[in-house]
């Protein structure tokens, strides 16, 4: 039988929710007999498949590439997971969103700095408006709140879907846990 492609994508998080994955320990093992990690920042993968079965979304999207990215990925996924409180709400990202972008680049590069005293034009990635959760711009199939999720209500989902269910976190879940 051919192994689920699965993807892992950091937006803007603090990997937290990744490391939340790798706290799954031993069960990495019975997952790998299972799943092809394709892409991600645990893997050396440059480009984004073609096609993957499921791909989970650590953190909110807050730039234009994030938005990009988000966009792309939506396209070439079948089951997409908002894994973690940034990804389903904004949580720590989106309390910039109090603040103009100038405001939010002027304390960043300005205030804060004493040397080259100037935001950038290029390179860092232009910042949206407003930091919102994933949802809000493509369609999510599945919500793991969490900040982060706990590594046994990762590895239940993951666990769910190779068994063709869909999972039901209801009861064990919850946001900030
Ligand atoms: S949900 Fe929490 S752990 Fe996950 S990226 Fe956001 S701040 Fe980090």
């Amino acid at each position: 039988m051919s192994k689920v492609k699965v993807a892992t994508v950091w937006l803007d998080g603090c990997s937290g929710c990744h490391m939340s994955l790798l706290d799954i320990d031993e069960r990495l093992i019975a997952l790998a007999e299972k799943i092809d990690l394709l892409y991600g920042p645990l893997v050396d993968a440059k480009v984004f498949p073609e096609w993957v079965d499921v791909t989970l979304v650590e953190g909110a999207v807050s730039s234009e590439e994030d938005l990009a990215k988000i966009r792309k990925i939506r396209a070439h996924t079948k089951i997409l997971i908002s894994l973690g409180d940034c990804a389903v709400t904004g949580n720590v990202p989106s309390m910039r969103d109090v603040f103009t972008v100038d405001e939010v680049l002027n304390r960043t590069y300005v205030e804060n700095s004493d040397l080259k005293q100037l935001a950038p034009e290029s390179v860092v990635p232009k910042l949206l408006n407003k930091v919102r959760p994933v949802h809000e711009f493509v369609n999510v199939d599945i919500f793991v709140p969490g900040c982060p999720p706990s590594a046994d209500n990762i590895f239940y989902v993951l666990s769910e879907l190779l068994e063709g269910r869909m999972p039901d976190l209801a009861m064990t879940a919850r946001f900030g846990a």
